[in-house]
């Protein structure tokens, strides 16, 4: 349920309605700070009971049903746009616009320090690479683990950019917060609850992949449960989904980040990498993604993609990422889009 107060509601009356709310076993949560103060009310709700109750409350003008089974995504709670802070200097969504970069896989010291330093200088702020990989056979290379983690330090100390890494299991859970700085959910986790419930709890900001055959309703359910343990900081990836196509890798599902637009406030990333497969179809649909809404881009470089230990195919040169920054300039200013402020002006912390 969503509370409206009225304007002038004094601020014992907001912390009335809250201690209510908790006392009607529902979690609050203050969506919007300025007046007219907004309270959600997220939990087992019985919305016949519990509406005429907050409704007699002091203060309040109004009480709304969510209808979505999700609610702290939902963009029926909250009708402003997210932005998730990276420290000081990095904010995205909401008109920021960020890019992520880097190899599949973290491979070795020189191999991460090279592609690092070329994304960086191309204009990328984060860097990507899989320490612990999800591989489709268990014969394929697993990634480095631990020294992996070591490696994405040590490029971090030298180039400045933040790092995103899978996190595949709990028991790397610690290990992966030490180093990362989001926490990435691979498309085979996306339904492993208890993962996402302990990755919610990590507090740090979360990029959540959509899994290969969920729906966008799943998604945003999935993404419900890292919200319910506390994290809101929450980037949702669309990665390509499983159809009946065999020419790409996946159905990179632009219309579905349109529509994700519409149902929630989180910001939306698009990986056209592991959603075409194929390095020449990564600008265009990269492009694409830009006007169908994107806040950012999570793209593949490898300096010799032929050696690649995985996803060769779909990686870019370091001089086809540099070329791929430089077309996205006209994309992004027709969607009043940029790559260059560090924080927006007049965006509000998150609730
Ligand atoms: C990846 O980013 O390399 C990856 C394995 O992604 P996904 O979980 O989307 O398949
Ligand atoms: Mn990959």
């Amino acid at each position: 349920m969503i509370v409206g107060m009225n304007a002038t509601a004094s601020r014992e009356q907001i912390e009335h309605v809250c201690r209510r709310i908790e006392g009607l076993g529902l979690q609050p949560s203050v969506i919007q700070f300025e007046p007219p103060v907004t309270i959600g009310a997220i939990g087992r709700v019985d919305y016949q009971t519990h509406q005429s109750i907050l409704e007699s409350l002091p203060g309040v003008e109004s009480v709304v049903a969510i209808s979505e089974p999700y609610k702290l995504v939902s963009r029926t709670l909250r009708k402003q746009l997210s932005v998730v802070r990276l420290g000081e200097g990095l904010a995205i969504g909401r008109g920021n616009f960020v890019m992520m970069a880097g190899p599949c896989a973290v491979e070795s010291e020189e191999q991460i320090l090279r592609i690092a330093r070329s994304v960086q200088r191309a204009g990328a702020r984060i860097l990507r690479g899989g320490a612990y990989k999800p591989r489709s056979s268990p014969y394929t290379f697993q990634g480095l683990g631990k020294e992996g983690l070591r490696l994405l330090e040590l490029a971090r100390q030298e180039t400045g950019l933040k790092i995103v890494t899978e996190v595949m299991s709990t028991e790397h859970l610690d290990a992966v917060c030490d180093t990362a700085d989001i926490l990435q959910i691979g498309a085979r986790n996306m339904q492993n609850y208890f993962l996402l419930q302990c990755v919610g709890r990590a507090r740090k900001p979360v990029l959540l992949k959509r899994g290969m055959s969920a729906t966008l309703e799943e998604l945003l359910l999935a993404a419900e449960y890292i919200a319910a343990e506390g994290t809101i900081d929450i980037l949702l990836c669309e990665r390509g989904i499983r159809t009946f196509e065999t020419h790409t890798r996946n159905t990179l599902d632009l219309g579905g980040v349109a529509r994700l637009r519409e149902m929630t406030h989180l910001p939306i990333v698009v990986d056209p990498s592991q959603a075409s497969g194929r390095r020449s179809l990564v600008p265009p649909l990269a492009r694409a993604a830009v006007a169908a809404g994107a806040d950012g881009l999570i793209i593949e470089v490898h300096h010799t993609p032929e050696r690649a230990l995985s996803d060769g195919a779909q990686s870019l040169t370091l001089e086809q990422f540099e070329q791929l920054m430089k077309s996205l300039g006209p994309y992004l200013a027709a969607e009043n889009k940029t790559m260059d402020s560090p924080v927006a002006v007049g965006v509000g912390s998150q609730p």
